[in-house]
């Protein structure tokens, strides 16, 4: 039975120092902790991020979040994309049909026209699509859902209380006939049960024949403690011929609780399989050079070019050096932006525009191929095809 526990924070909105590279927010805040919809791989379920009581009915509601919202809001300096539980908890769970924060949040964020996004596994969000669409009118947003296998059978295991495979299909082909992005959270994969070749292929053809736009794939995490003993709980219930080779997997213990050692050749094998179906493993360019202004564009693009070359195993040394210095730089401009509060943060993309339009970006990035790369993207408007790493 659910027991919501209400409480008043004194801040609800927090900013990150660069967007996130995975969901690409640059804001964060979060309605409620804890969630009803009970994963039992739930990270968020470890000590560590401190939610005390039963997670699956001791939901805590910030009762005042329209309230701090309506003061934070108009004081944002720099545009950029509004992240709503994006990881410790969902914004969608059931009491949300009831109270409406993450609703009433959205259209305040919708009055200020800064783009959102949200980690759900809930078709709730389908109640919310006339919000989005109207975001649609200054930002080609995105919705990040969380699908790691189509078989009903494991979900309904290791999600118990979320929607079915089938309602999450049904919602990602809802928002893609409102041509909203849609990026697939295939976290955690689970070793020997979803984390298979099989399994794999299966949720990959599947999410392209419906067009999704990315997939992040990540390996299951174990924090030692409360977590690590649930997990082996449902284990020994469900799949108790694994348990052993569970134990000899996370027996490390590391306070990150992953596996001991890594199925590498399954995840270049995804990999190689992604871009030869073309699903990108990144939110694609089209879509956060809406949500942001060209200097925080060229930090995301470098972010995901690292990631899209160090997977296809190509040389990343002068990316990295190049991107490191494109990063002091942006900060050194942000910083005095921040300091001065009759400045604003356009004045940063002036400055790009200016050095994009000279040879002075080049002396930032001193690597004229990239600059001139960059130029094409940002100035001439091209895009970039994060699967066959070619300008279009
Ligand atoms: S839906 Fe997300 S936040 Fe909720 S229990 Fe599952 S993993 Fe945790």
């Amino acid at each position: 039975m659910r027991t919501p526990q209400y409480k008043e924070v004194k801040k609800i909105l927090y900013k990150d120092q660069h967007p996130d590279s995975w969901y690409v927010n640059f804001y964060r805040m979060s309605p409620y902790l804890a969630c009803e919809h009970g994963c039992t791989y739930c990270y968020v379920r470890a000590e560590k991020y401190n939610i005390e009581g039963n997670f699956e009915q001791d939901i805590v509601v910030k009762q005042n979040t329209l309230d701090r919202l309506k003061e934070e809001l108009p004081k944002l300096r720099e545009y950029g994309t509004i992240g709503i539980s994006t990881g410790t908890s969902d914004s969608y769970q059931p009491i949300e049909k009831e109270l409406e924060i993450s609703r009433e949040t959205l259209k305040l964020i919708r009055d200020i026209r800064y783009p959102a996004t949200f980690l759900t596994k809930s078709v709730l969000m389908n109640r919310d699509i006339d919000i989005f669409k109207d975001m649609k009118a200054y930002a080609d947003i995105h919705i990040n859902m969380t699908l790691t296998s189509l078989d009903e059978e494991v979900t309904r295991i290791f999600e118990p209380k979320a929607p079915s495979v089938k309602e999450r299909i049904d919602s990602i082909k809802l928002l893609k006939a409102n041509d909203i992005g849609v990026g697939i959270s295939a976290m955690p994969l689970l070793p020997y049960i979803t984390e298979t070749k099989e399994s794999i292929v299966n949720l990959l053809d599947q999410l392209k024949a419906l067009d999704v736009d990315f997939l992040i794939p990540m390996v299951l995490a174990l924090n030692p403690g409360r977590l690590k003993e649930l997990y082996f709980e449902t284990l020994k219930a469900h799949y108790p011929h694994l348990v052993n080779r569970y134990r000899d997997l996370y027996s490390n213990n590391t306070d990150y609780g992953g596996p001991r050692y890594s199925n590498k050749k399954f995840y270049q094998d995804m990999t190689d399989y992604m871009n030869t179906i073309g699903l990108a493993q990144r939110l694609p360019l089209r879509y956060y050079r809406t949500q942001y202004n060209n200097y925080h564009t060229i930090e995301l693009l470098l972010d995901h070019m690292l990631v899209l070359y160090k997977s296809r195993n190509i040389d990343i040394t002068r990316l990295r050096a190049a991107n490191k210095r494109y990063l002091a730089w942006l900060k050194e401009e942000r910083t005095y932006v921040a300091r001065r509060r009759n400045l604003k943060f356009d004045l940063v993309d002036e400055k790009v525009d200016g050095l994009l339009r000279s040879d002075e970006f080049d002396k930032i990035i001193k690597n004229r191929k990239l600059s001139n790369f960059i130029r094409e993207i940002i100035i001439d408007g091209a895009d970039y095809d994060y699967c066959t790493l070619k300008l279009k």
